[in-house]
């Protein structure tokens, strides 16, 4: 059966679908099962200049649009995102693998960014400051930055759209979009509802390609692109953002994340272990907020973890498209790898498994990335998996004896996304909501995420926020006018 071919190209330029002009395309396919789902367009580094050049084209006069014009625009976005929920949902599905559970929240998050921030642009306001001098004052003036560069990743292929797009353009910024190549059907499909909602030609911009360095090396290189906002590993986060500094462009990065999971006594264990079971397997372990680490305290161990293990037990994996399924298939076969060799050295070294530890075999299995959801204990600090970042279901559990030890373990490592606390102690709360080197802490809380507070990284984690005010902040500029009369 051939594979069908995206109608018209899926580079979105000026206003225009089109193929890569060279004619380059390469296929999206389903990690659950191997189909091939569709052939999009290959942009080369030539396409994503063409790309920057209708955006920087735009720039000027979507600058000057009205606040309440691009909130407008905003706003028809989240109505038709809203109509659009089940298509969308059951497409992530098909191309990332998540369950459709999960693929129906995870819409209904990338649609709060628009909303949040078609509210939000009503507020860009600048300030006036009195000055030492008579006669002189100072006015302080917020504008859009110009032309931002857009990358994004696989695991969150509509939300982390919506939450780099939906700010920029509040604040009268075009934008060229660069998604992740295992995802680009979920990135057209956002984009025909934005060019939908009224967005005009030229101030978005998309290109699907299979090589993302050299489109990276055009967002760095040229002039045109006055800020580069980037969601994925690390790695290539601190790539860009070294090419981006000696550019002295503007840069959010969104990067890796190895969330300690903390447990104390005075916490209901068997509460504890429900959420570590939620968060930790959400999407199958591949978000950067996952717990990596999970830290009991040895008096609570014992019963965490035999509600850990029951609540595991529990989980079926398969195609997200059965509801009865709760854990999808990972991205990829190198994802699948690492699994293996995270889990392989913890046993060498003398971890023991509770629960899985093997890839997913037999029947329906075979076609997809599938890998048993995991359960380590005895984990300590020689072993891979507690010094890298996962980003799979496998729940490595620790245990510590005290408050001091603990804060310790958690803050030994590079990155500082996310973290989690369970504890009844109100003074505990606070020391360790202080102490721990996590942009994010959830205290007693798996989901301490919202459209509408600032979320980002320290760290090796990244640089800047994403959602609340801060997130529109990332695409102003602050102009100072002083001026006397
Ligand atoms: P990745 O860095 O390989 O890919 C992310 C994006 O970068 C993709 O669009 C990819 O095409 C692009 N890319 C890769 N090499 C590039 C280059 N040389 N130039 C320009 N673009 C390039 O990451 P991944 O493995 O696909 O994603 C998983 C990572 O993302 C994890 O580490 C995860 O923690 C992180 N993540 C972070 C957040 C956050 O908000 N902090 C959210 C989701 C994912």
């Amino acid at each position: 059966m051939g594979v069908p071919r995206i109608d018209g190209g899926t580079l979105f330029i000026d206003g225009r679908w089109g193929e890569a002009a060279g004619g380059s395309t390469f296929e999206s396919t389903n990690p659950a099962t191997g189909e091939r789902l569709g052939i999009v367009s290959d942009a080369s580094r030539d396409d994503a200049s063409a790309a920057v050049a209708a955006a920087a084209a735009a720039q000027a006069a979507w600058a000057q649009t009205t606040v309440y014009e691009r909130s407008s625009i905003l706003y028809q976005a989240h109505r038709l995102m809203t109509e659009r929920a089940e298509e969308l949902a059951q497409l992530m599905t098909a191309e990332q693998g998540k369950p459709l559970r999960a693929a129906r929240n995870e819409v209904r998050y990338a649609g709060d960014f628009l909303i949040w921030f078609a509210e939000e642009a009503k507020r860009i306001n600048g300030e006036v400051i009195p000055s030492a001098n008579s006669g002189q004052r100072f006015l302080v003036l917020r504008q859009p930055v110009g032309v931002v560069a857009a990358i994004t990743p696989w695991n969150y292929p509509i939300s982390m759209i919506t939450r780099k797009v939906a700010p920029a353009l509040a604040a009268g910024c075009t934008v060229v979009l660069k998604p992740a190549e295992q995802t680009p059907l979920c990135a057209v499909a956002v984009f025909r509802i934005l060019e939908e909602a009224g967005v005009p030609p030229g101030v978005i911009n998309l290109v699907t390609t299979s090589a993302p360095a050299p489109v990276g090396a055009e967002f760095l290189e040229s002039a045109r692109v006055r800020k580069l906002s980037f969601t994925g590993s690390t790695e290539v986060g601190m790539q860009l953002a070294g090419g981006a500094a000696s550019r002295m462009k503007r840069v959010s990065v969104e990067l890796g994340g190895h969330a300690p999971f903390i447990v104390f006594d005075d916490a209901d264990p068997v509460r504890a272990a429900k959420g570590a079971a939620l968060v930790k397997f959400l999407n199958t372990g591949q978000a950067c907020i996952c717990p990596n680490r999970i830290f009991v305290q040895s008096s609570v161990m014992d019963r965490f973890r035999a509600e850990l293990e029951h609540r595991v037990a529990a989980l079926h994996a398969g195609n997200g498209m059965d509801p009865a399924n709760a854990i999808g298939p990972l991205i990829d076969r190198a994802s699948l790898e690492k699994m293996e060799r995270h889990v392989g050295d913890a046993v060498a070294r003398g971890a023991r498994l509770a629960a899985g530890g093997a890839r997913l075999t037999g029947g329906d299995l075979d076609a997809g990335f599938f890998f048993a959801p995991t359960i380590l204990v005895d984990v300590t600090p020689e072993m891979i998996i507690y010094r890298e970042e996962t980003f799979g279901p496998v729940a490595p559990l620790i245990p510590f004896e005290s408050e001091d030890e603990v804060i310790a373990m958690a803050n030994d490592t590079t990155y500082g996304l996310a973290s989690y606390v369970y504890t009844q102690d109100l003074g505990r709360a606070f020391r360790l909501m202080e102490a721990l080197e996590f942009a994010v802490v959830g205290i007693n809380d798996i989901n301490p995420t919202s459209a509408a507070a600032p979320f980002g990284g320290m760290k090796a984690s990244g640089l800047g926020r994403e959602g609340g005010r801060e997130g529109l902040s990332e695409y102003l500029e602050t102009k100072l006018v002083g001026m006397v009369l």
